[in-house]
């Protein structure tokens, strides 16, 4: 009997109940969760003196001990007991090498309770507390051994888990979970909190790519998107976001509207021009009146507002290029500025 799982104290009897209340299910769903630890195979070896019973009956509590299934290492010389008493049999050196904080819990580890007094005397191995629960502990070892992660489906996910690594220290962590959360699914969710999140969490790639997702959209005119009090931000950081999503714009029209359309007509190729008032112009005919749209569409950002564009002022200035032509310009085009745009600093 080696550990605090077979505690009969009252304690540890209730908040067993709490987790597991009394009934023939749950004790199977506890006994099928024992039998990864060796201290669950004692426990199965020793069956209740009364297998039939349909009731959990008192005395057969102990069979109610937590111990992790992931984390029920035989060679472990240290258990993490989670705030909601699952004990995790783990390895002080791994945890010591995976965060400073960590290894501050090992090596100062918390005012004990009494219980762990009482379990001390049981358990060879020395028990510390840790105020997550046994969910969080779970996720947060995933990141420190070799074992693979939990899923973040959502932001509300990842907001979760970073909260959690950056807690313990797990920097590693905490840049993996920044990466997942500069995922357009994930910033399509809600790109105030992510560029909220990403400020807080200093993920700078992050935070640009909700930027350049904000500049996209009309948010000046509702102080309620952008100050929604879960969000943590102020009005001062809603000022700066506008303020740089005024200069981003600006950066972008200017790139079209110093855009050279390459010389065009009289090639040298002796190809007849495609159209004549582009071969007059020696450019494209349309492209003044394209320019002048431009700064009506502010958020050009769009590769299919693009094409719109040039197609409209092409129509307009009834610019005689053949399809190809055209297909090879809008390509042209898409590929130049989106090289640019790309290259604009979003801050
Ligand atoms: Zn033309």
């Amino acid at each position: 009997m080696t550990t605090s799982s077979l505690d009969t104290s009252d304690e540890v009897a209730k908040s067993n109940k709490r987790k597991l209340p009394a009934g023939p299910e749950n004790m199977n769903r506890a006994l099928e969760k024992s039998v990864s630890s060796t201290d669950a195979k004692q426990s199965v070896d020793n069956p209740p003196s009364n297998p039939g019973s349909p009731v959990a009956e008192p005395e057969h509590k102990e069979i109610n001990l937590t111990v992790s299934e992931n984390f029920a290492y035989d060679d472990a010389n240290l258990i993490l007991r989670s705030n909601d008493d699952v004990d995790f049999k783990v390895h002080r050196n791994i945890l010591s090498l995976a965060s400073a904080p960590m290894k501050d819990l090992i090596e100062n580890p918390p005012a004990l309770s009494k219980r762990r007094r009482t379990d001390a005397a049981q358990s060879p191995l020395p028990i510390v507390s840790v105020d997550e629960t046994e969910e969080d502990l779970d996720y947060l070892l995933r990141y420190v051994y070799p074992l693979s992660r939990l899923s973040n489906d959502s932001v509300e996910d990842l907001e979760l888990g970073l909260r959690l690594v950056v807690r313990w220290g797990l920097e590693a962590a905490r840049e993996e979970l920044g990466s997942q959360l500069n995922n357009t699914s994930r910033i399509e969710e809600d790109p105030a909190k992510v560029y909220a999140l990403a400020k807080e969490f200093g993920l700078e790639d992050t935070r640009n790519s909700a930027l350049k997702r904000l500049y996209e959209i009309s948010f000046e005119g509702d102080q309620d998107y952008f100050m929604d009090e879960t969000l943590g931000l102020t009005s001062r950081d809603l000022q700066e976001v506008i303020s740089w999503k005024r200069k981003y714009l600006t950066a972008v029209v200017s790139i079209f509207e110093k855009y050279k359309p390459p010389v065009i007509g009289f090639s040298a190729t002796g190809n007849k021009p495609p159209c004549k008032g582009c071969s007059a112009a020696r450019q494209w005919c349309w492209w003044s009146h394209f320019k002048s749209k431009v700064r009506r569409f502010l958020d050009l950002i769009n590769e299919d507002d693009l094409e719109e564009l040039v197609l409209k002022s092409m129509e307009i200035k009834e610019c005689r290029v053949s399809h190809s032509e055209i297909f090879n310009i809008l390509h042209m085009l898409r590929t130049e500025f989106r090289e640019k745009v790309t290259a604009v600093p979003v801050t």
